[in-house]
């Protein structure tokens, strides 16, 4: 395994999801995976769990078989101008938030209304990784995104799930080119993510590195390269 960082997982209270923590977190000790972040739908994605969930997180130890796990949550963009669907007070005590454009959420707006919903989730202080920024369905431009990726130290995503061909987003492939090549001509870092919703997927990097690969992009990159790195990003906004 190259890459033993995920930072973005489901397990089943996520609602779409299919194993617990538990199951989670012994597959990934199997696998020799290091840390793996598990990132909760946040409430206003239907069957996902509510707010008492991400408060009650502290009762769960971060080291388990072996592995470190990270308790954090993907939240809904809910508007063009940022908002997302869980408070402050919970926000600041999670490992790890990703915030990201999800169609039960928010129908699309113009490209300027989507690269604007970007880029404030990216001001957000409690925002670390904008989650799968690759859908056609949500065209932006990705200049200014990359920019202010840099601006306000937040990562961008590469999506394993979105490059799959029964994936659920449109164009990936096209839109992760055209991302990647910014983020390599103005030095910005990305963050690689499973999107597992079953616990074999925990990991699987296949597609992202395939095209890392073809797009000869610099390791020193990849935040999931080196958990000290990763590890800057999540606590440079606390
Ligand atoms: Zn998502
Ligand atoms: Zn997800």
């Amino acid at each position: 395994m190259k890459y033993s960082i995920d930072t973005h997982t489901h397990s089943i209270v996520s609602g779409h999801a299919y194993n617990t923590i538990d199951e989670m977190t012994r597959e990934a000790a199997d696998k020799g995976v290091s840390h793996f972040a598990l990132t909760e739908h946040a409430p206003k994605m239907p069957g996902s769990c509510n707010e008492l969930y991400f408060y009650n997180l502290k009762v769960l130890k971060h080291e388990k078989y072996g592995v470190n796990r990270l308790f954090g949550a993907e939240l809904n963009i809910m508007d063009f101008n940022g908002r997302v669907d869980l408070p402050e007070h919970i926000l600041r005590h999670l490992d790890i938030v990703i915030a990201s454009l999800h169609s039960p959420c928010i129908i699309a707006g113009t490209r300027e209304q989507n690269t604007n919903a970007l880029i404030e989730a990216i001001k957000n202080p409690y925002i670390n990784i904008i989650g799968h920024p690759d859908d056609s369905r949500y065209p932006v431009d990705f200049e200014p995104i990359v920019l202010a990726a840099k601006q306000y130290h937040t990562l961008l995503e590469l999506n394993n799930t979105s490059l799959k061909p029964t994936g659920p987003r449109v164009n990936a492939k096209v839109n992760d080119i055209e991302m990647l090549e910014l983020c390599k001509k103005h030095n910005v870092c990305i963050s690689l993510a499973s999107d597992a919703h079953i616990a074999e997927s925990i990991c699987d990097f296949e597609l992202v590195e395939g095209l890392l690969e073809e797009l000869d992009f610099p390791e020193r990159l990849v935040a999931n390269a080196d958990y000290e790195l990763l590890e800057s990003y999540l606590n440079y906004k606390k």
